[in-house]
């Protein structure tokens, strides 16, 4: 049962999957440390991402 609650909570930045497990890129946002996950998929096509606290958006 344990571990279920930290996985909800890596879900990728720009299409929202559970990235947990996944070699998923973790950064920080620029503007405010917000730890943002980026999925390999999305990290690849270099999709934007939009900070979900400040709103800051990045390639
Ligand atoms: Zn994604
Ligand atoms: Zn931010």
């Amino acid at each position: 049962m344990s571990g279920l609650q930290e996985q909800t909570r890596h879900q990728c930045i720009s299409c929202g999957i559970n990235v947990a497990g996944s070699n998923a890129a973790r950064f920080d946002c620029p503007e405010c440390n917000y730890r943002i996950y980026r999925c390999a998929k999305c990290r690849k096509q270099s999709n934007l991402y939009q900070c979900k606290q400040c709103g800051f958006t990045g390639p």
